[in-house]
């Protein structure tokens, strides 16, 4: 569990099997829910009410994000990585993986492709390979690519306090760390060697990123992994905390899926599309002014929903694959994951406007 948080996972359980539908109900009808409605609204009992939580979600998320719903394209700058993690094809031991780390000129040549699109809003995505992504070099794509987009975000390795601000100070402003998992001993399992298996560093951060500046703290556990209403309790009780410490930052959630792929790592514990969906629109009535990505992972059906009541945030057009959107491609090249939705970019647009929705490129102009 989170290791502030002061219930056990047996509490949780109890929690969650003592739920009635008189107590989702009332979770559904309060003005200020807490964490205790958060395990009301992702119990068993209210499966029942979803047709109700999908209108409480959508009035919350029209209180604060509109009819918009902002779009960002991820850009893979390397897949070198010296850590180990047992889902992921990026993982040291997996020899199958042809790895690339771009120039700066590659770099510069994917976001002109991203750009193009029209698509202003970037997550910088690498492996954890302190050769090739010190903060140095980090920096220096920030500053190339804060004359280019209005928002810039990074997923990359842990970095400290001190080097955040240096990235702040490049022009990244937002932060995405999955935590993969809240249960410590199924995070050492997952995670058995290199600078990752060090769950504590990690859990932290979002402070050190916080404190060091940045806007937008993302975070989230990998659903498949742990009993995802247990990762979700810790997920929120994650939040509170963050948005206590980090008052003048925005927590952002993601929910992103192990999809099951042949010969690929299986997913322990199972998320159906409806715990999905309970689980995120739970999240958007508990945490409305919190933003909300939805995962590529996903299918354009169930992302196309989604946005209209829980998600204020998704990507379009993306590629995993370092290069894989003006570089050329080589033979054996693996993407991070397998993408469900790939629409391009113009397409995913279409959709949200043929919603009734608008396509937010630019929510945010930093004037410092
Ligand atoms: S999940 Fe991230 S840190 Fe782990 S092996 Fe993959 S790229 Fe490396």
């Amino acid at each position: 569990m989170f290791p502030l948080l002061k219930y056990s996972e047996a509490d949780v359980e109890t929690h969650l099997v003592s739920v009635s539908a008189d107590a989702v109900r009332n979770s559904l009808a309060k003005a200020r829910p807490d964490w205790f409605d958060l395990l009301n609204l992702i119990s068993k009992a209210a499966h029942p009410f979803l047709p109700e939580m999908r209108r409480v979600a959508q009035t919350a998320r029209r209180r604060y994000y509109g009819k918009t719903v902002s779009v960002y394209a991820p850009l893979y700058i390397g897949n070198t990585c010296i850590n180990s993690c047992r889902y992921c094809d990026f993982r040291r031991q997996h020899t199958g993986t042809a790895r690339r780390n771009l120039t700066i000129d590659e770099i510069r040549a994917e976001a002109e492709a991203i750009h193009e699109t029209g698509i202003d809003s970037l997550l910088i995505v690498a492996g954890e390979d302190p050769n090739v992504n010190t903060v140095e070099h980090l920096a220096a794509v920030g500053r190339l690519l804060k004359s280019m987009f209005s928002y810039l975000a990074l997923e990359v390795a842990p970095q400290t306090e001190d080097g955040y601000r240096e990235l702040f100070k490049a022009g990244y402003e937002g932060l995405t760390c999955f935590q993969e998992t809240y249960d410590q001993s199924l995070y050492r399992e997952m995670h058995p060697e290199g600078p990752k298996a060090d769950y504590d560093w990690r859990i932290g951060t979002q402070l050190r990123a916080g404190c060091a500046g940045f806007r937008i703290l993302g975070c989230a556990f990998l659903l498949g992994l742990g009993p995802w209403q247990h990762e979700a309790a810790s997920l929120a009780a994650h939040a509170f905390y963050l948005m206590r410490e980090c008052y003048e930052a925005k927590v952002q959630f993601a929910f992103p899926r192990i999809c099951r792929v042949d010969g690929g790592f299986a997913p322990p514990c199972e998320v159906t599309d409806e715990d999905l969906e309970l689980m995120m629109l739970a999240f958007r009535i508990v945490f409305p002014q919190c933003c909300m990505t939805v995962s590529t992972r996903e299918a354009p059906s169930f992302r196309d929903r989604i946005v209209q009541t829980a998600a204020d945030n998704m990507s379009a057009g993306s590629r995993v694959t370092p290069g894989g959107y003006a570089v050329l491609e080589r033979d054996g090249d693996v993407a991070q994951f397998t993408l469900s939705d790939n629409r391009s970019a113009a397409e995913v647009f279409a959709a949200i406007r043929a919603n009734g929705q608008e396509v937010a490129f630019k929510t945010w102009d930093n004037r410092i």
